[in-house]
């Protein structure tokens, strides 16, 4: 039987629309390219959301038009996620960090009509100039005073939205239309697509809104340290505006001392991003030995956040959680907040919970799958390749067959490529991305762990552990360590730590220096570049 309740889409706009309306208090905090801190309210960023509406059909798009932004997280890209996906088009995010090519690729792949672009990307897209295809409009974002010398043929964004009204007429789309594309940043083959719909966009704002309580709530201030070109910002842009959080938006200055005065100044209660961002964030606290003082949250994932991270964090009273998810996910998956039973637990035992990766969020259900295919049980034991299905995961990857193909599984659920184990009640354990696991002797050994209790050495800033062939073992586990202040701990020194947490044949054989940790775009360590980086090397054993 047919239920009788009305239909009405779940449309983007309309979360915007809401908070214009309802959070009067909520602002968008800026730190602009043009050097200043910018304030502007929901309400009016929802008016300047419809003249660039009206700019935008100046320019010709069209419903399903991509229109493509590389931009820092700020006041003018949020304008264009609500004005792009309101009228019907599709709103794809670049990552600045990619190389050339891969820019080049994505633009192509998703037949991008116009670009929007912060001055401090222009050089790229010069130098790009020849091969950027014919007809690509290109919208630099400022205003007509701060308007770069370019050899680029640009249009302002700031005059786009000239003296249009406020008042725009948003159509009424179906909630399955696409509202934003997002291409994961392709460590292995091209980067592929996944095109979000109005309806999997909402509704992933209210599972995190509901999930992430002490992040989101009325009159938080926010701190999205991921960048809105890295899967929409975990969701922020959205969630926050939903529960009437202000966005406090840092713009290119990301180190350590710039989030720590942005932070102070602004009163910040919560922060999200990968955990190399927080390493300058604690040295900076640890220089200044205090915290910023309203600091209550940090939301940690994008990659495993090392548990004496965690430790630190929370030592100083910011309560950490730790997060899973994917481009393909929308992204988050998992959040670590404990479960009731475990909030007075002791400190040691609440840190190796909150070094997991947390409990599903509604909308999401796991699955682990062993190499049988057969599905192996939550049993906190059990290792096997993690599915996930729900409302906001894909169904495919925008127009690449080949790629959907891999990764879907007959029953419709989406293989993340992560290696993982599920307590029995509900905490998700990522061993590894099975391409990272190492392989030794048959057995797996994964380098999430070895570089979570390594982290823990006093002189390392930050490590990984790749896998470096043997001829007898298959593959054999080795550190790569960038040491604090050009540190270089002995290997001794990680087996010491290590030994009470592993077996003997699962230490790594070696360390290796490196100045600086090569990073992918996303901020996260490259295992792909170590990996090519140390390809000569060889094992001490192998010599
Ligand atoms: P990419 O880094 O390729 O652009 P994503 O940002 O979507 O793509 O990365 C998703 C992957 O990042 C996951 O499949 C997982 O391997 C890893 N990841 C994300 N969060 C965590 C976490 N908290 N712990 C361990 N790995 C994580």
């Amino acid at each position: 039987m047919h239920a009788m309740m009305m239909n009405r889409p779940l449309s983007v706009i309309e979360v915007l629309r809401y908070a214009a309306e309802i959070h009067g208090s909520g602002e968008i905090v800026s730190v602009r390219t043009e050097g200043d801190l910018h304030r502007q309210s929901y309400a009016k960023t929802f008016a300047r959301t419809g003249q660039l509406a009206h700019g935008l059909d100046a320019l010709g798009v069209g419903q399903g038009d991509r229109v493509a932004t590389l931009a820092w997280n700020g006041y003018r890209h949020f304008e264009l996620y609500y004005a792009i996906s309101g009228m019907g088009a599709v709103c794809h995010t670049i990552n600045p960090r990619l190389s050339a090519e891969q820019m080049l690729y994505i633009i192509g792949h998703a037949g991008d009509r116009i670009l929007f672009v912060d001055v401090t990307f222009i050089p790229i897209l010069e130098a790009l100039a020849d091969q950027l295809p014919k007809g690509l409009e290109l919208v630099a974002m400022t205003d007509a005073a701060h308007m770069p010398d370019s050899k680029l043929d640009l249009i302002c964004y700031e005059d786009l939205l000239g003296d249009h009204p406020a008042e725009y007429d948003w159509p009424d789309l179906p909630e399955n239309t696409a509202a934003g594309l997002c291409y994961t940043s392709g460590t292995t083959g091209n980067p592929k697509g996944s095109l979000y719909s109005h309806r999997s966009t909402v509704l992933h704002a209210l599972f995190v809104a509901v999930t992430l309580p002490r992040s989101l709530h009325e009159g938080a201030r926010l701190l999205p340290v991921v960048p809105m070109f890295h899967v929409n910002s975990w969701g922020m842009p959205y969630a926050a505006p939903l529960v009437g959080a202000s966005l406090i938006m840092p713009g290119a200055k990301l180190d350590g001392a710039s989030l720590f005065d942005l932070m102070q100044s602004e009163k910040v209660t919560a922060s999200w991003g990968v955990p190399t961002v927080w390493l300058g964030l604690r040295a900076e606290i640890e220089a200044r030995s205090v915290p910023p003082s309203t600091l209550d949250q940090l939301v940690i994932g994008g990659s495993a956040a090392p548990r004496s991270m965690i430790a630190f964090f929370e030592d100083q009273g910011i309560d950490v959680c730790h997060a899973w998810g994917m481009t393909e996910m929308s992204p988050i998956g998992t959040t670590g907040q404990l479960s009731i039973d475990m909030q007075d637990a002791p400190f040691d035992d609440r840190m190796a919970r909150k070094a997991l990766q947390g409990r599903r969020m509604f909308g999401v259900d796991l699955k682990l799958v062993g190499q049988d295919s057969q599905r192996l049980p939550h049993d906190g034991v059990a290792v096997g390749e993690l599915f996930v299905r729900g409302n906001a995961v894909i169904s495919g990857y925008f127009n690449d067959e080949a790629a959907t193909a891999a990764v879907m599984d007959s029953d419709g659920w989406f293989g993340t490529g992560d290696v993982a184990s599920i307590t029995p009640d509900g905490y998700l354990g990522i061993q590894d991305r099975s391409k990272d696991l190492i392989k030794s002797g048959g057995e797996w050994i994964s380098s999430i762990d070895l570089e979570n209790v390594a982290m823990s050495h006093p002189d390392v800033a930050n490590c990984a552990v790749i896998a470096i062939s043997h001829p007898k073992w298959d593959e054999r586990p080795v550190l790569v360590v960038q040491g604090k202040e050009g540190a270089q701990p002995e290997l001794e020194s990680f087996h010491a730590l290590m030994a009470p947490h592993f077996a003997k044949w699962q230490l790594p054989d070696d360390v290796l220096y490196v100045d600086t940790l090569p990073l992918t775009a996303t901020g996260k360590v490259s295992k792909l570049m170590l990996r090519k980086q140390f390809a000569d090397y060889v094992l001490p054993e192998a010599r």
